[in-house]
């Protein structure tokens, strides 16, 4: 990662560890057909079965990090969005992500202001 995308994760962004999926239910694997797909909700959401964050449609706009329980890179974007605020332009995004290491999800999101 660069130097810049540590200093936004040390800074900005918020990690939560759980044992079960908090951006969507409990049986994503079965739910969704696909390991990512655009849901348009209040906000524009990509989930799925799993995807490897270096395949998701976000990649260039969130920095995807590792599993914020175990640092494995075995992780799976489950749920990601990325928005502009219409009124301010801060940028603010959320994802997802199930480690097949440590079998636990992590919820991380970052608000520019
Ligand atoms: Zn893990």
């Amino acid at each position: 990662m660069s130097d810049k995308v540590l200093d936004i994760m040390d800074s900005m962004a918020q990690d939560t560890v759980t044992e079960k999926p908090q951006l969507v239910s409990e049986d994503y694997k079965t739910l969704y057909t696909e390991g990512c797909a655009l849901f348009s909700e209040f906000q524009d959401w990509y989930k799925g079965s799993g995807i490897a964050a270096a395949n998701h449609p976000l990649k260039d706009f969130i920095p995807f990090a590792d599993c914020g329980n175990c640092d494995s890179t075995r992780v799976e974007v489950i749920a990601a969005q990325h928005s502009i605020h219409p009124h301010s332009g801060d940028e603010y995004w959320d994802y997802e992500l199930h480690c097949s290491n440590c079998e636990q999800f992590t919820q991380r999101s970052f608000s520019e202001n």
